[in-house]
């Protein structure tokens, strides 16, 4: 799609602007740091009004931190600008976890600074942690084991400090849910959201039923993504519209019509060493584009974009066990 006629589409987005929480975003990688301010700035406008930067590794914990502290400096900008701000116009939160694709990365002394960290600072959730065998070499058991073992201590983390986790499983449900099921966490207490949801029908059921939001991204945009459209159809005709959050997880998972080029692959992952870096070729995502998650989800589901903006609040609220007014 050209820039104009996207751009076009996006200002279709803007004539219909509802409060919105972007519940798992990687806003802090660098990918951002040329235009960050100008970012958040469309966010704000397009109604996002809580965003969290999810942790992955370590190294960059510090840099989710600064990049919290640069947000919340230019978003008080805005409330001069708008000569109506206040504390909560626009808040960035931290959610700190380490996450299973880079499993080769970590390290046990990091998942002791992590515990002590949450400690110290207590990030609104635990994330983003999980199973992923994507690649046969993460199948291979000696990297699986070692997925199983941080995923299950950072469950312990949680536990202790009573906090929700962000979910990342990939190809690896059955064995997320036992995990899960074996573990003192408890879903329906301290919330929790299955992030990226890409299971089938019964799957999602199965998350929702243990008291997990299923997080849908810009990828339900795409007409094509059937298998996780009949998946939160299912979800929700069982349990209603409360199982649901939305999220961009950006730079990646670009809704289909804020995309340029033709090509569908994900950054993520690509490249250890610099996460992101194909991200450009690919469409990079960003917190702006959030109201196309709502508008398609809107349509999958039949309910208006007023009515769901809202119970999605609530959901996300419900999810990270936090009380943000809706702003009116
Ligand atoms: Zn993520």
């Amino acid at each position: 799609m050209s820039g104009p006629e996207s751009s076009n589409r996006v200002n279709q987005a803007l004539s219909n602007c509802y409060p919105l929480i972007d519940t798992h975003t990687h806003f802090d990688a660098p990918l951002f740091d040329s235009d960050r301010a100008q970012q958040v700035q469309s966010a704000y406008h397009q109604g996002i009004r809580h965003l969290v930067l999810v942790g992955y590794l370590y190294q960059h914990f510090e840099r989710m931190y600064d990049t919290k502290q640069l947000i919340d400096q230019l978003s008080k900008r805005f409330g001069i600008d708008t000569g109506e701000h206040n504390e909560s116009d626009f808040c960035t939160h931290i959610a700190l976890g380490l996450h299973p694709f880079y499993i080769e990365q970590h390290t046990d002394a990091h998942l002791i600074e992590l515990a002590q960290m949450v400690a110290a600072c207590r990030p609104l959730a635990i994330g983003e942690i999980g199973l992923d065998t994507f690649t046969d070499a993460m199948k291979e058991p000696d990297v699986f084991d070692k997925q199983k073992r941080f995923f299950e201590a950072q469950l312990d983390t949680a536990v202790t400090h009573q906090l929700p986790v962000m979910l990342h499983i990939r190809k690896a449900h059955a064995e997320a849910l036992a995990i899960l099921k074996a573990h003192e966490y408890d879903a329906h207490t301290l919330g929790g959201i299955a992030h990226s949801f890409s299971g089938g029908e019964q799957e999602a059921k199965a998350f929702v039923k243990l008291g997990f939001k299923l997080g849908v991204t810009g990828q339900v945009t795409n007409p094509n993504a059937k298998k996780l459209r009949r998946a939160i159809q299912a979800a929700v005709d069982t349990y209603g519209i409360e199982c649901l959050v939305i999220e961009t997880d950006c730079p990646d998972m670009t809704p289909i019509m804020c995309q340029n080029s033709n090509s569908q692959h994900s950054a993520v992952g690509q490249s250890p060493d610099n996460e992101w870096e194909a991200a450009h070729a690919h469409d990079r995502n960003i917190p702006a584009n959030l109201p196309w998650v709502l508008s398609s989800l809107s349509e999958l589901l039949g309910v208006s974009q007023d009515k769901l903006a809202k119970q999605l609040w609530q959901n996300s609220c419900d999810a990270l066990k936090v009380n943000w007014a809706y702003p009116t």
